[in-house]
């Protein structure tokens, strides 16, 4: 039940293992990383159980500049190593974290997604297989193939999500409604958390996002743009004392 991510630090898998740490307090059942680097490398790692299940995978070739962490309070789908969050599309183009509840997964995935390849049980992996299906049958980019998929959910969903793209791997897509979530602005490198708590090692100074925010975080910028579509320019950090 908590996000975090980074864009852009070579120390990307420490800083999201640190913050799921942090994160415990609030409930989990599994957690799980992905992680990539400007070459293309990627890894994925879940597990279930406690957070040091999932430092104890994590071997010394598993690096990346920039990435995402989740930990899972199961809502759809029991507590397995498929359920566990990140989830990916069938192509392993696309990957997601979310933390809520989608209320219309089970006729989204019936309209768009028949012929597709599932691995979860989750009403999540139906949004990252949806980014994909708009990406790769409407060639659209990862941007707008979320927008779209994110314009087909029922109001009643809660979510915060993180998706990242294969094929811009330093960058984060973040979008929310009705479930916590925070933009950290770091020393070149951004990053996002459920709760400042999770990221204080890397930063102090935090935006806040409203429902129905949607976010584009990269190494050096962030960019914000509200439910309407128009851009956000006069968000003002806010600074988090405790240590
Ligand atoms: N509904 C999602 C699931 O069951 C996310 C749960 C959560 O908020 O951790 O996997």
């Amino acid at each position: 039940c908590g996000i975090v991510g980074v864009a852009g630090n070579k120390n990307a898998v420490n800083i999201l293992i640190n913050g799921l740490q942090k994160l415990e307090y609030r409930g989990y059942d599994s957690a799980g990383i992905y992680v990539s680097d400007k070459d293309g490398k990627d890894c994925l790692i879940k597990r279930t159980g406690a957070i040091s299940n999932l430092k104890k995978a994590i071997g010394s070739d598993v690096k990346g500049t920039s990435g995402i962490g989740h930990t899972r309070w199961a809502t759809h789908g029991g507590v397995t190593v498929e359920n566990a969050h990140p989830h990916y599309s069938q192509d392993n183009r696309f990957y997601l974290v979310h933390n809520g509840v989608i209320e219309n997964y089970k006729e989204l995935k019936e309209q768009y997604l028949s012929d597709f390849t599932f691995t979860s049980q989750t009403d999540t992996e139906v949004v990252v297989q949806l980014v994909d299906y708009f990406a790769t049958k409407e060639n659209m980019n990862a941007k707008d193939a979320f927008l779209k998929t994110l314009s087909l959910l029922d109001k009643g969903s809660s979510y915060a999500f993180q998706l990242m793209d294969r094929e811009e791997p330093d960058t984060i897509y973040v979008a929310k409604d009705k479930s916590p979530l925070l933009i950290g602005i770091g020393d070149g490198c951004n990053v996002v958390c459920s709760d400042s708590l999770a990221m204080l090692n890397v930063t102090h100074e935090f935006l806040e996002l409203n429902d129905g925010d949607f976010v584009t975080v990269k190494p050096d910028s962030i960019d914000i743009q509200d439910k309407d579509g128009n851009k956000v320019t006069d968000r003002k950090p806010f600074h988090v004392d405790i240590d």
